[in-house]
């Protein structure tokens, strides 16, 4: 039995939350939302009068657990280190970690392998990164949530030298739509955006970045091109 049908059998009047090309409107029958697809940079979204308010989205963040002490929670990030593999990469000194909640974990794992990381948080460490030039910026279990994906995505790129690197960890969604519909990462009601490897490499060539590495998972590192690249890509 299918368990997501087609609101209708016309492209929706919604445009894509990342490339503005038309959506497909779908509907999960069993957990009564609404989505859309854009089928242009693969990306799902659930329809954005869903959305929750900032005041309940934070009742649900205060729930989750980042123990800095659990070596769960250690290991959690070092995996995302591992896929970063800092020496790798040119001249970073100085990093931010964008939507760090409560924690700052993750910037102390980095400062101990000799890179500074700011943390910054819409709700629990705000502050003004944009004013700031980093040389990496890292984002982990973050995009899913964002309500302007495509306006957060070019701000940090603002803040961003040109060389710089941009390292996202977001669950990459199910190829097709019946493993969409029952994948656990949309249960989460705060999970509002679905990325695909695709949805980056459209949002990359768009905006002047290119893809360096993924695990094919979950993880992507993207790096912004410099002035020169983007006159003779
Ligand atoms: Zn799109």
């Amino acid at each position: 039995m299918k368990t997501y049908s087609p609101s209708n059998s016309h492209k929706s009047s919604v445009v894509c939350l990342l490339c503005e090309k038309h959506t497909e409107a779908l509907f999960d029958e069993k957990r009564k939302r609404a989505y859309y697809y854009c089928s242009s940079c693969s990306l799902y979204f659930k329809d954005p009068k869903a959305y929750q308010s900032f005041v309940k989205q934070k009742e649900r963040y205060d729930l989750h657990e980042n123990n800095q002490e659990s070596e769960g929670y250690r290991n959690y990030f070092q995996r995302f280190l591992d896929f970063l593999s800092l020496s790798s990469l040119e001249g970073v000194d100085l990093a931010l970690d964008f939507g760090c909640g409560r924690s700052r974990l993750l910037a102390s794992m980095m400062k101990e392998e000799g890179v500074i990381c700011d943390s910054y948080d819409p709700i629990y460490a705000p502050f003004e990164y944009e004013k700031k030039r980093y040389d990496l910026i890292v984002s982990t279990e973050v995009f899913e949530h964002l309500h302007h994906p495509k306006e957060s995505f070019v701000s940090l790129l603002g803040a961003l030298r040109e060389g710089g690197y941009l390292a996202i960890q977001t669950a990459f969604h199910p190829q097709t739509k019946e493993a969409f519909f029952s994948w656990y990462y949309t249960e989460d009601t705060t999970h509002i955006v679905f990325f695909s490897i695709k949805s980056f490499e459209v949002l990359a060539l768009a905006y002047g970045c290119k893809v360096i590495r993924t695990n094919g998972k979950n993880m992507i590192l993207l790096q912004k091109r410099g002035n020169e690249e983007i006159l003779c890509p």
